[in-house]
């Protein structure tokens, strides 16, 4: 190959990786293909095979047929039938084609599953989170194994690469190609909009198990007389007032909170209790002095947010940690005082419900100028330091999370000073596309 050629051909690889992404997303469809005289295919159980070349697949059984893919050496493909001279018809990723059988061997014995995503999940070098993203694949994505599932993690083949994923986000495909079904619609989320004791019958006669704080989240699991529901507590059963409790109308609750590209916001919550797993101290300077969880974020976040700073340091222009980790503790402590101050209803008009603030993920970071000044406010809208992050924070795997015009898709009004960690290719993607997270993963 020419290096020009090699250069086209490697560019059309990316290009058609892209539109496996977008088929694994389900808003982009190949699946129907039109034959024109389909040849007869005999018979044959489904056997995997895997390509010895990057190879085409075509729309039937003759080089002259069209490409509709074309696949990397080691790509594993589902053969469904034999078709005439040399051809073999073949299955992937939810599409149908034919391969020359030159190409590909029959792969070892094993049983080969294919399994879907049930959450945008990354795929790893090694079988812990703590290895390299080797690719991130949306939710809905088909992969394929031919290994047991160890340690809660699952050796898997996607577009030739092999990597490791956690077995918490796939579930086994019944083997048809059809996209992963709809999550079952999700069940109330509960709220105390009071500080609740939890009691052992469904009166004030019971004892008092626990007192919970206002807009901790409730795991209802029965409606009990006089107006009591039954909730479990700590694996306990046990009784709160219907009274001070409220069912939040289209609050889901997250399903990929370890996700760097989990979307949390005000109808997406964290699981209640939720604590990121890689928290770290960032090495960026801040507005204060201490140690405290402001300053820490996600090992992979810190990273980033110190080599950005680093960078923008460079370039003349000085930034400021403000705030970035919030526990869950402390995100409920200062709901469960507005709410005593205002009461519930005032309270949520202008502070987060404990698990809908993307501080708690780890991955949001407030910044501001290098004097300290318009922390958090409105003037730091238009600065030279929002300005540069407007135009490198992408650079970094960061997202301006709450843009200009987008208040009624994130929830909140313009704030130039909110990073978010997505990672450089989403962040990229959003930020050449001019949209927010929400719009990026089609998530309200
Ligand atoms: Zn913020």
């Amino acid at each position: 190959m020419t290096e020009v050629n090699k250069q086209r051909f490697y560019k059309k690889l990316a290009v058609t990786g892209l539109a496996f992404t977008l088929v694994g997303a389900g808003t982009l469809g190949l699946h129907s293909l039109n034959f024109t005289g389909e040849p007869t295919v005999a018979s044959a159980a489904a056997e995997t095979y895997t390509t010895t070349a990057n190879l085409n697949i075509r729309s039937g059984p003759s080089t002259s047929n069209a490409i509709i893919a074309t696949v990397k050496q080691g790509t594993q493909l589902t053969v469904v039938g034999q078709a005439a001279s040399g051809w073999l018809k073949v299955s992937y990723q939810g599409k149908t084609g034919y391969v020359s059988s030159e190409y590909v061997k029959k792969s070892a014995s094993s049983t080969t599953k294919t399994y879907v995503t049930t959450a945008n999940l990354n795929i790893r070098s090694g079988p812990s989170t703590s290895s390299a993203i080797v690719v991130t694949v949306k939710q809905g994505t088909q992969l394929t194994s031919t290994e047991q599932a160890a340690n809660g993690w699952l050796k898997v083949s996607y577009q030739g690469k092999t990597g490791y994923v956690s077995t918490q986000y796939v579930k086994e495909s019944t083997g048809s190609s059809e996209p992963a079904p709809a999550p079952a619609p999700a069940a109330s989320v509960y709220v105390a909009t009071a500080n609740l004791n939890v009691r052992t019958t469904a009166s004030t006669s019971g004892a008092v198990m626990a007192t919970l704080k206002a807009g901790t989240q409730l795991d209802v699991t029965a409606k009990a007389a006089n107006g009591w529901l039954k909730i479990t507590y700590q694996g306990k059963a046990g009784y709160v007032s219907g009274q001070y409790v409220r069912a939040l109308a289209g609050m889901k609750v997250v399903s990929n909170p370890e996700s760097i590209q989990v979307v949390v916001n005000k109808q997406n919550k964290l699981p209640e209790n939720y604590v990121p797993k890689d928290l770290v101290y960032t090495t960026i300077p801040f507005t204060f002095k201490e140690q405290t969880e402001k300053k820490k974020m996600r090992s992979e976040a810190a990273a980033a947010i110190a080599q950005l700073f680093a960078d923008a340091k460079k370039q003349g222009v000085t930034l400021l940690g403000v705030s970035a980790y919030r526990s869950h503790a402390t995100q409920s402590a200062l709901f469960s005082s507005y709410v005593q101050r205002d009461g519930y209803d005032k309270a949520v008009t202008y502070s987060a419900l404990p698990g809908t603030s993307e501080h708690e993920t780890g991955l949001g970071i407030d910044v501001t100028k290098g004097d300290g000044t318009c922390a958090a406010q409105d003037c730091f809208g238009g600065t030279k330091e929002a300005t540069w992050l407007d135009a490198h924070a992408a650079e970094y795997g960061f997202i301006i999370r709450y843009p200009k015009g987008k208040e009624a898709v994130t929830g909140y009004k313009y704030e130039p000073w909110h990073l978010r960690y997505v990672g450089k290719p989403v962040a990229q993607a959003i930020k050449s596309k001019g949209i927010t997270l929400e719009e990026y993963y089609g998530i309200k």
